[in-house]
């Protein structure tokens, strides 16, 4: 249970500020309530015996949840990554193991917490393989870790969804896009984290759905107590607790200030982009769930240009089947229509939703997009069926993720296309020439670009994954997060030569990575040639009136 510290009156009633890295606009006033590590900090270590069966209950179902999600990993792993599914086959005996129930069970009788009470044996567990003298017995001990660190959010999912309301400001060790899309539900506004860095797809997200956040703070859930009165300022990255009355009146000042900006901007939605050349300029959404369609269409985008289907997989628990992925996907298109609708293939793996990824040291550059849609064809075919399906109007085209070789678009292309024949003998109607494009991301295709021009009816530079690989820099690090610049010169002049060279060939070249949505690389991106922007639907106004406001292009 998440029960605040009580808050005496003390120093530390006195206002504290924290600065650190603006990951998400805003600025929200609320209550704390704190993340340590994943895990509960706040839950009571002792309960009324009147609790003791409310908390086994508890216990149980937070066993039954976590192994269903072994399970699942299990299954879909075991053709694929053998050596990830053993591992989570030894989870899971640790998990169901009776003689652990046992004492736990024994220890919430005697008034424990079930939190409390998973803690202490599996640590103590944990410490006995430590001990070992055997290395292989001692290395078993970061598996009582797991095992109980995923009892403890099966526990604390459900705690949460409880506790955190519109006034919650969740202030956590690091947060999930799950987590993001729970808490949103939940209404709350509003996370500050120690790690993560401002092109992590946790960030991105938050910018999509204006969660504001302020993220790379020091030990940030040692200095906040759950229930003490915080302001987060998303635009500038700072962080207010126990703010004075003087600092809470500038604060409503300043927001009264950014919502009068905000309706003058949204004025601009019915405008049209041209520059003062007369230039004009395309301005799509990046789309990660439904409710962004509407947003976009308010801030008036001009369609979709990247719909991150893979957000819906966290939204299921799962990998949705063909019906439900067809119901979103012709959803989708039919809002924007007659705009058009590009829908990018899961783009599974580095730090989106890798259930069932092995347990890689280089996520990024390991089994993610592409990769792993080439290794699970059934997964790849279905979402393809469904995209196909959706086509049927003639506004979607389909975009791959993570390529590195021509080898992978051709693949992909008997496969759409051997999708296609399937479809046309069940006698579905669909799009025969639906657009076939790919994402660049890697300097491996920036730099051979011609080869794909034949294989490719469009391409959209993804900036937010090429800035990593060109600078060596990891878009989720907050330890190299200042050398993860996009406004990098390497990665402007990268881009300059892939426009040149797509521009040439008439073929789309389009940019839906993060700088896109930054004004300051506005005028520079349309120097350089690029004529379709996709960005966050709240930045659509502020892009608009950079563009026409552009005097040279
Ligand atoms: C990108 O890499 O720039 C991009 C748009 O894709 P994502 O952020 O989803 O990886
Ligand atoms: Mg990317």
């Amino acid at each position: 249970m998440i029960v605040p510290h009580s808050l005496g009156h003390s120093e530390s009633d006195k206002e504290r500020r924290y600065h650190g890295i603006p990951a998400s606009r805003g600025i929200v006033f609320g209550k704390a309530i704190v993340i340590h590590n994943d895990l509960i900090s706040d839950y009571e270590e002792h309960i009324e015996i009147s609790q003791i069966p409310h908390e086994l209950e508890r216990f149980a179902q937070a066993v039954e949840k976590s192994e269903q999600q072994f399970n699942h990993i299990i299954n879909i792993s075991k053709h694929e990554f053998p050596s990830m599914s053993h591992i989570l086959e030894t989870y899971s005996m640790i998990l169901t193991d009776s003689f652990m129930h046992e004492a736990i069970r024994n220890k919430i009788q005697e008034g424990y917490t079930a939190e409390n009470a998973i803690f202490h044996n599996f640590n103590a567990q944990k410490q006995f393989f430590l001990l070992a003298k055997d290395p292989v017995l001692s290395e078993r001990a970061v598996d009582f870790d797991h095992v109980s660190s995923q009892l403890l959010s099966a526990l604390r999912k459900r705690t949460i969804s409880h506790k955190v309301d519109e006034q919650s400001i969740v202030i956590s060790t690091s947060i999930t896009p799950t987590d993001i899309m729970t808490f949103k539900q939940e209404q709350c506004k509003a996370f500050v984290t120690e790690i993560g860095g401002i092109a992590s797809h946790a960030s991105i997200l938050a910018r999509s759905i204006s969660m504001t956040s302020v993220i790379g703070i020091n030990d940030i859930v040692h200095k906040i107590k759950t229930g003490e009165t915080i302001i987060v300022d998303g635009n500038d990255g700072i962080v207010i607790i126990n703010p004075s009355t003087k600092t809470k009146h500038a604060y409503r000042k300043k927001t009264e200030r950014e919502s009068k900006h905000r309706e003058e901007l949204g004025l601009l939605a019915g405008m049209e982009s041209l520059t003062k050349k007369g230039t004009h300029i395309t301005i799509r959404a990046n789309i990660d769930s439904i409710g962004d369609i509407n947003e976009a269409i308010q801030y008036g985008a001009k369609g979709i240009g990247l719909l991150r289907t893979e957000f819906q997989i966290a939204r299921y628990g799962r990998i949705p089947d063909e019906q439900s992925q067809f119901e979103w996907y012709a959803s989708c298109a039919q809002k924007v229509y007659p705009e058009s609708c590009t829908i990018r293939a899961f783009d599974i793996g580095s730090d989106k939703f890798a259930e069932g990824l092995p347990n890689e040291a280089n996520p990024a550059l390991g089994v993610r997009g592409i990769r792993y849609l080439l290794k699970r064809k059934d997964v790849f075919k279905t979402q393809m069926r469904a995209v196909l399906r959706a086509s049927e109007a003639k506004n979607v085209k389909l975009m791959l993720p993570m390529i590195t070789n021509v080898s992978e678009v051709i693949q992909a292309r008997e496969l759409m296309n051997e999708c296609r024949e399937e479809l046309y003998a069940e006698g579905v109607k669909v799009d025969p020439f639906m657009p076939f494009g790919i994402m660049i991301e890697t300097p491996a295709v920036g730099l051979e670009i011609r080869s794909y021009l034949k294989h490719c009816d469009f391409f959209s530079i993804g900036s937010n994954d090429l800035t990593q690989y060109l600078l060596a820099a990891d878009r989720i690090n907050e330890h190299v997060a200042e050398l993860y610049d996009i406004f990098h010169p390497s990665v402007f002049r990268f881009i300059k030569n892939i426009v040149r060279t797509c521009t040439a060939a008439h073929k789309e070249i389009s940019i839906c990575g993060e700088i896109a949505g930054f004004p300051d690389a506005t005028n520079q991106l349309i120097r350089m040639g690029i004529r379709h922007f996709s960005i966050s639907p709240p930045l659509i106004p502020g892009i608009k009136s950079k563009i026409i406001g552009n005097e040279r292009d």
